[in-house]
């Protein structure tokens, strides 16, 4: 009996229909199968259930078969073919950018294959996808290869069923595909028969870099160089991501967990954040890299090119870094790189369709808490109970959009800080191509932060507009907490602890430590920290000074950050200062009381360089917070601020007494929110109880959370694949809008 099958999954793009053709080729099957954009379809004439157990078996690295449905028919078949892709009808799977697989990189280093040292070497398994993809369905014609004429050996290849490359879309070889060319700073070709060779032996010389990969243009140099870099690139203090030449070097200078090190070594390849090893070992080098930090951000070679550079270079690790103008997107343009100023440009010939940063990845426990979900995971879809076409296009910072179509989300690559122009009409464009590849061209529902002055709320309203798709302001922690549940599948209330920097709140006011009991259509701030004055507002952000100063006032101590004429200034514009309950803020203005930061030159260094003393930190003080009870439960930050100053008289503190001043202060502070959070939990039967925002990227905050959580009866909630931080307010306000809508 003959039949028709319809498989549902990762199966387009991953070697997939080769797999299938193979299969039944080798059972003597006869049939089709064929690629109808939300599907694959597989004809047979008989045998399919044994045809679909060997297919499970073989099924290519990539792929994944997440439904099957079959349907018996009539159908008389002569041989078994692969059919063209059906137009018009677009993926619901998308593929991935995806690091070099094995079988490549044993060709890449073989002097008798054809593709001996060639940097654009990739097969059905690996190599640049979503960053190349123009339209769907992925055909070569579809992506910027279709620029290459296939040679006739590599046409042999992707026509024969038995080869790996058998319809590879981006397959190529040095006859036939694209190629490097190394340039000066002057724009002028530098001569010489081996560019990648040439700029290689430029790296060890320490120069700096520029590097056209395959979402965007990568600055680069040598470690020994990375003083020279934050100069020239006017990066202070910001932290690099280090390319490593393999897991044996990284262990070398860096503790790997067994998670970290499957996760460092996966096809994803990406930014891994792991601990500096000893701060005498690295002091040196790694120190310059991430400075004040105990983590710094490692990634293993993941294209041709990257073999390649680290078989000629002498240098075990090199920096790389997005290349951008400050607060623009990364650059994808031959034409517009040369504006960075570097000294030499190694540049490739192929069009970068969508541009992709590298994704940044750490680790907590078995989890993965994306800092930037970027190349390697996206698109990715998220299964929602809801069928609804709804765009949530994020908050400011750390955007992403996220875009649902048939009980699925998939959210755009890592955007940006939207405040500048051109990184909004990336989230514009990202947006249009991903409703694109999804052939979504109506939408029911668009999510907005409630923040009046964002330009993401602009963008939001003109979508609904052209679409006449109805509109939600969504609030901020809300949007976290409700990411926090689709990340979790969860479908029952949950209480949130959604603890950032900034977000607008109901009430006009800067939100930032929340207790939040939250579904998908409402949500109530069961408990907040106490506000505290943002003196100057966003000036306050970058001089965490101020934030000291505001609270010192309150409290009537005197601090010596400012002369007296300042100080006047200073407290004349307190009392119209914006009040905020945040908990980044909090953390900024610890960091700065303590002199581990008193000045920001990127955003969250103040909290993030805190970490490194929280993490040593032991429970010394016995700080106590008092909780008020108002329309919420309010903790007193004052309280604590005071207590740190009667344990901190002395005018030096060291740094064994700097991490356990922090770690109680941080552990009393949590400690109140989470009780506050487990009455709640209780008083309405919730089972569930999380922590989500910014702040939780900081695992030593979540583990203490974690704490407190696990001595109850509570299931304790952390994220795993959508961002903590602001690059998941999307997903979450897609959600919001689905069971709005519902
Ligand atoms: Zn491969
Ligand atoms: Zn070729």
């Amino acid at each position: 009996m003959s039949c028709k099958i319809f498989i549902r999954g990762v199966v387009q793009g991953v070697g997939f229909r080769p797999a299938v053709y193979r299969t039944a080729k080798r059972m003597g099957l006869k049939g089709y199968v064929r690629n109808n954009g939300s599907n694959v379809e597989i004809g047979l004439d008989r045998d399919y259930e044994k045809f679909l157990t060997t297919l499970r078996r073989e099924l290519p690295q990539l792929a994944r078969i997440d439904d099957v449905a079959v349907k018996k028919t009539n159908e008389k078949y002569d041989d078994f073919i692969i059919l063209k892709s059906r137009k018009g009808m677009k993926h619901s799977t998308l593929p991935a950018d995806t690091g070099i697989c094995d079988e490549c990189l044993k060709e890449l280093f073989d002097r008798r294959n054809k593709r001996y040292l060639y940097p654009f070497t990739n097969c059905t398994n690996c190599g640049a996808r979503f960053s190349l993809i123009k339209d769907a369905p992925y055909d070569r014609r579809n992506t910027s290869m279709n620029d290459f004429v296939l040679c006739e050996s590599c046409r042999k290849e992707y026509l024969s069923p038995e080869n790996r490359r058998f319809h590879a879309q981006t397959t190529s070889c040095p006859e036939c595909g694209p190629g490097y060319v190394l340039y000066d700073k002057n724009k002028k070709i530098v001569d010489g028969d081996n560019p990648v060779k040439e700029f290689a032996g430029l790296i060890d010389k320490n120069i700096i870099g520029v590097l056209k990969g395959w979402g965007g243009m990568h600055i680069c140099c040598s470690l020994n160089a990375v003083k020279k870099l934050r100069k020239w690139y006017k990066r202070e203090q910001k932290p690099f991501a280090v390319m490593m030449r393999n897991l044996d070097t990284v262990k070398r200078y860096i503790e790997v967990s067994d998670v970290e090190e499957k996760l460092l070594t996966s096809p994803q390849k990406p930014v891994v954040l792991l601990r500096k090893k000893n701060e005498q070992e690295v002091s040196g080098i790694l120190e310059d890299v991430s400075p004040g930090l105990p983590n710094i951000g490692v990634m293993l070679p993941y294209s041709g090119l990257h073999h390649i550079l680290f078989h000629y270079m002498k240098n075990d690790g090199i920096v790389m870094t997005s290349g951008n103008i400050p607060g623009e997107p990364m650059m994808t343009l031959n034409r517009d790189v040369f504006e960075l100023g570097a000294e030499y440009y190694l540049l490739h010939n192929r069009d970068i369709v969508s541009r992709c940063d590298d994704s940044v990845i750490r680790v907590y426990g078995e989890r993965k808490f994306f800092i930037r979900k970027s190349r390697g995971y996206v698109p990715v879809k998220i299964d929602v109970d809801y069928d609804e076409c709804i765009v949530g296009v994020g908050a400011e910072q750390n955007v992403s959009a996220t875009v649902s179509k048939n009980g699925a989300i998939y959210s755009s690559q890592y955007i940006g800080n939207t405040s500048y122009y051109p990184t909004l009409t990336f989230l514009e464009e990202s947006t249009g191509h991903l409703m694109n590849l999804l052939g979504i061209n109506s939408i029911d529902g668009v999510g907005i932060d409630l923040h009046p002055w964002y330009v993401t709320k602009k963008f939001g309203e003109k979508i609904s507009e052209k679409y006449d798709a109805k509109l939600f302001r969504i609030q901020h922690h809300w949007a976290h907490a409700v990411s926090l549940m689709i990340d979790n599948k969860i479908n029952e209330d949950v209480v949130a602890l959604t603890l950032d920097g900034t977000g607008y709140g109901s009430d006009g006011k800067i939100w930032g430590g929340e207790v939040l009991l939250s579904d998908y259509v409402s949500f109530d701030r069961s408990g907040s920290l106490e506000e505290i004055p943002l003196i100057g507002g966003d000036a306050a952000v970058r001089d965490p000074r101020r934030i000291v100063f505001g609270v010192f006032e309150k409290l009537g101590v005197r601090n010596g950050y400012f002369n007296e004429k300042e100080a006047n200034i200073l407290r004349k514009s307190m009392k119209n200062a914006p009040l905020t309950t945040s908990f980044g803020r909090v953390l900024d203005a610890l960091s700065c009381y303590l002199g581990i930061c008193q000045k920001q030159t990127y955003d969250g260094e103040p909290a993030m360089k805190l970490e490194k003393y929280l993490e040593k930190g032991k429970l010394k003080y016995d700080f106590e917070a008092t909780v008020t009870n108002r329309d919420r439960k309010i903790v007193s930050t004052l309280d604590l601020f005071r207590q740190l100053v009667d344990c901190s008289k002395s005018k030096k503190i060291s740094d064994r007494k700097k991490s356990d001043l922090s770690y109680s202060f941080v552990y009393h502070l949590l400690k109140k929110l989470t009780e506050i959070a487990l009455e709640k939990a209780d008083e309405k039967n919730i089972r569930y109880i999380g922590i989500t925002g910014g702040v939780s990227y900081n695992t030593t905050i979540t583990k203490i959370m974690e704490g407190f959580v696990k001595k109850s009866d509570k299931k304790f909630l952390t994220h795993d694949s959508i961002p903590n931080g602001d690059g998941g307010i999307s997903a979450g306000q897609n959600a919001v809008v689905g069971h709005r809508l519902k």
